[in-house]
């Protein structure tokens, strides 16, 4: 019989420009098991963000209204924008046994460990605060205002990091990457997430298939 460990769930937080986006965008690229969930947002889109790729944009009065139909696994406001994970298709890709990652602040990260204490949280620093600041100003996205409400906020986030299982200084992006890339390797080889009847199929002779599709 051929079975599916369920996939892992990545929960990443960090300062906004510490470059959980960009880890992200790497992860994806190069592991075609890895899936990120794509958020709703009552922000602006960014220039060239899309709908339904970077995030769902939504305006306020539809997000509050998925609140009410209980539609989110989690939200919360950040930096003044509502922000959420939409639940479909969370539990369903980590059944199917794909490894999903979600991208959210640390209230939403904490609202997730309640439910998903199986889940793996990481957190990215920047290597300083001034090439943190440096990253948010060459993103060229924000406001000043913006910046700075981001910035400042960057100084409690961290306090946080010990709420997450790993911490990752991204100083050298592909250091970073990699670093992310052996926790999940390391993650998904826990005996605790493999089903005891996949290591018990063995004299099947599947059980080098199973663990490591
Ligand atoms: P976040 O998603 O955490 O807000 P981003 O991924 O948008 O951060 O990164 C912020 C900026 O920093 C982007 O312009 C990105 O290209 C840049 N950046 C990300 N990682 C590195 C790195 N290791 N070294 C230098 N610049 C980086
Ligand atoms: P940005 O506006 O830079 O894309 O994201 C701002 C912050 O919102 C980041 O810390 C990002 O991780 C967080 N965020 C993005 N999506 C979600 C989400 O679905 N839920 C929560 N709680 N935070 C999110």
């Amino acid at each position: 019989m051929r079975t599916c460990n369920r996939g892992v769930l990545i929960v990443i937080s960090g300062p906004s420009g510490a470059g959980k986006g960009t880890i992200c965008k790497e992860l994806l690229e190069k592991h075609e098991n890895i899936y990120l969930s794509v958020s709703a947002t009552t922000r602006e889109p960014r220039s060239g963000e899309v709908h339904g790729v970077n995030y769902y944009f939504l305006k306020k009065e539809d997000f509050l209204r998925k609140v009410k139909e209980n539609g989110f696994l989690e939200y919360a406001e950040v930096y003044g924008n509502c922000y959420g994970t939409p639940k479909a298709n969370v539990e369903k890709m980590l059944d199917e046994g794909k490894d999903v990652i979600l991208e959210i602040d640390i209230q939403g990260a904490l609202k997730v460990k309640e439910n998903f204490s199986e889940g793996v949280f990481i957190f990215i620093l920047p290597p300083s605060m001034e090439e943190l600041k440096q990253r948010i100003i060459k993103r060229g996205s924000e406001t000043e205002e913006s910046l700075m409400r981001r910035f400042k906020s960057a100084y409690k986030e961290i306090n946080y990091v010990s709420k997450y299982n790993y911490a990752v200084v991204n100083d050298t992006l592909d250091v970073a990457v990699s670093k992310v890339e052996s926790i999940i390797a390391a993650e998904k080889c826990r005996v605790d997430r493999i089903k005891e009847n996949t290591i018990l199929d063995s004299k099947e002779g599947l059980i080098h298939e199973q663990l490591y599709d």
